[in-house]
């Protein structure tokens, strides 16, 4: 197998995977994509159980350490098992994660974690099932809190929630989703909308900024910001909540951009190598592999990636050009 670490021109080595193992989902977030959907990847695209746990070698025999899986949602993949105990079974063995909506969770979290999945992170915009509706279009409220709770009695701890909140729609509920957190011991981080929406709709000025989070937070809770350190390479701002030691995070990723410190890579559920969630151009691996690349070459192909990283994600910038992939078909 190869060796020798994912290093983009700054010398940053990078050690986080996230693997989207499906573009379909279950819900429809407003931010994400619209009401009908988008046009799903051909099935014959989407890489195998097989294809992914190989690549997901190679990216491990280069210094992947942690693996997160996403979508679209991950849960909809049938043999999704299957591609954790496959993943797990990599030398050595990865840290694997899932980001998901939560729908059909409370079925599958124990299985998943038998498997050798580790930890959660669930999305969750809203306690309020006329608001979820509203937001996702879909009347699963109650699945994904019990996908939530399901997943901390399976061993999946921490649990982290996930919420992106929307003007007018449910940025009045930010102290109420971290009451929820707190009274189960869940860590909650906002994140703020980014434009990586299907419909192409987002607006800077509709955008609930990291500070106007922390706002409606401090209406009720006392904030008190951690060292940078206890982030590291991680996206969010952590702050105590009322001295401790519960945290809230908050992920300013537009007005605060942390790529400077980003170790990610991702690789899409039909075989692109991604190395920023802005990328507009992405290396084909799906290709390669299935004309019979060898580790070594597909291991060169995941370094040119890495290597050809831009230093920043560029949405301040007048010319900025949101990526022609929704957040859906990247993962996030
Ligand atoms: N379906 C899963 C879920 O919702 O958790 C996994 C995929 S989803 C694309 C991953 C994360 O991206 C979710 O936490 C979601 O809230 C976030 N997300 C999606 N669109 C976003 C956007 N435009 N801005 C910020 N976060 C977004
Ligand atoms: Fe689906 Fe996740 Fe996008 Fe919501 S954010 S529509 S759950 S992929």
């Amino acid at each position: 197998m190869t060796s020798g670490p994912l290093v983009d021109r700054f010398g940053r080595v990078h050690r986080d995977l996230r693997i989207s193992v499906t573009d379909r989902c279950s819900l429809r977030c407003t931010y994400c994509m619209p009401e009908q959907g988008v046009p799903w990847l051909p099935r014959d695209t989407m890489l195998t159980t097989e294809e992914v746990v190989r690549l997901a070698g190679v990216a491990v025999s280069l210094g992947i350490e942690e693996i997160r899986l996403t979508g679209g949602e991950p849960l909809l993949r049938r043999d999704l098992v299957d591609v954790v105990a496959g993943l797990a079974a990599l030398e050595p063995s990865p840290e694997i994660s899932m980001t998901t909506n939560g729908v059909g969770l409370a079925k599958t979290a124990r299985a998943l974690a038998d498997a050798g999945l580790t930890r959660v992170n669930v999305s969750i915009d809203t306690l309020r099932r006329d608001i979820f509706l509203d937001l996702a279009k879909r009347d699963r409220l109650k699945d994904t809190l019990e996908g939530i709770h399901a997943s901390a009695e399976a061993g999946l701890v921490p649990v982290k929630l996930n919420t992106v909140l929307m003007r007018g729609v449910n940025d009045h509920e930010a102290p109420d989703l971290l009451g929820f957190a707190l009274e189960h011991g869940y860590q909650l981080r906002f994140i703020e909308q980014m434009p990586l929406d299907a419909q192409h709709q987002w607006d800077r000025t509709q955008m609930i900024t990291g500070e106007e989070i922390l706002e409606r937070l401090r209406v009720r809770y006392d904030l008190t910001p951690l060292p940078d350190e206890a982030r590291g390479s991680a996206p969010a701002e952590l702050f105590l909540v009322d001295g401790g030691p519960a945290t809230v995070g908050v992920i300013a990723s537009v007005t605060m951009p942390f790529c400077g410190t980003c170790d990610r890579v991702r690789l899409t559920a039909d075989g692109m190598v991604r190395n920023c969630l802005f990328a507009t151009g992405e290396t084909d691996l799906r290709t390669s592999l299935r004309a019979g690349a060898s580790d070594e070459e597909l291991a060169d192909l995941f370094r040119a990636s890495i290597g050809a990283k831009l230093p920043g994600h560029g949405i301040n910038e007048p010319d900025f050009l949101q990526p022609p992939r929704p957040m859906s078909r990247i993962g996030g």
